[in-house]
């Protein structure tokens, strides 16, 4: 498949820390792309490279380039936070706003970039039909997000990212907080989202890496020291 992100010697640091090191890796478009290695090889601020939240964090900074679809996001022309529509996230930590419902959470995106949405209610549904959680929330939608269980919470927040369209979904660690049951929940999620979005998954688990992504990229002290088609990796002696 077409590559949908192109990075190239991509390099982060926190003050005088290098923790992403010369990093070069093509996303494949519309497949799961795992980033896995041990706590603290750089992982997530890799991640955070990608939508341009690394440079919020004090004494971060980024070097190298990030093309989506041939357009470098570090671009001074690009507005982060317009490149946040196109590029979404979900966190470790089920994060809905916690003085919204259920439905806020779903068009807290579109509220927040001042975006006009048509037929919110259609929207709505569409976007927690999609993670599965319409049948469980349709009678309560004006509770709030944070009165859900915790899997349900982060499929609300990935309903959140999903009714934004964007065309690349970074995941860190989105089922880590999870009991095995809402874990399972989200890796079908993932797996059935691959077909519309580029997915990028940020894991320190190697049997959810293997189970729900297309492509792996192995990281170890903010280097990438192997990146191939999983099926490859685990085919391979
Ligand atoms: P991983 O996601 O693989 O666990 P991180 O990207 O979170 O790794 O961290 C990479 C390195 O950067 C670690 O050494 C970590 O301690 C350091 N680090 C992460 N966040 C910050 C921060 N906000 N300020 C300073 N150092 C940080
Ligand atoms: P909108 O943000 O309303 O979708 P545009 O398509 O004009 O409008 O997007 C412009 C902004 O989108 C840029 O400032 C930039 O932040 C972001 N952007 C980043 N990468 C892309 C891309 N590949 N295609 C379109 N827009 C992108």
């Amino acid at each position: 498949p077409e590559p949908k992100l192109q990075i190239s010697h991509l390099d982060a640091y926190f003050n005088d820390r290098h923790v992403v090191r010369d990093i070069t890796l093509s996303v494949p478009q519309r497949r799961v792309t795992a980033i896995i290695g041990p706590s603290g090889c750089g992982k997530s601020t890799f991640l955070r490279c990608l939508n341009r939240m690394h440079e919020h964090v004090p004494g971060a900074r980024a070097r190298g380039a990030v093309m989506l679809d041939g357009v470098d996001v570090y671009h001074p022309s690009i507005n982060p936070a317009r490149l946040r529509r196109h590029v979404g996230m979900v966190f470790q930590k089920p994060n809905p706003f916690p003085t919204m419902s259920i439905r806020d959470n779903v068009l807290a995106g579109h509220r927040l970039n001042g975006t006009h949405v048509d037929a919110p209610g259609e929207l709505v549904e569409r976007c927690l039909r999609q993670v599965a959680l319409w049948d469980e929330v349709k009678d309560r939608l004006g509770r709030p997000g944070v009165s859900l269980s915790s899997g349900q919470q982060q499929r609300l927040c990935m309903a959140r990212v999903l009714a934004v369209e964007p065309e690349v979904i970074l995941l860190d660690e989105p089922s880590s907080a999870l009991d095995p049951i809402a874990t399972a929940h989200i890796e079908e999620l993932i797996e059935e989202l691959k077909e519309r979005y580029t997915l990028v998954l940020v894991t320190h688990n190697l049997q959810q890496a293997a189970r729900v992504s297309d492509y792996m990229a192995f990281f170890y002290l903010g280097n990438l020291v192997e990146f191939d088609r999983t099926d490859v990796i685990f085919t391979n002696p």
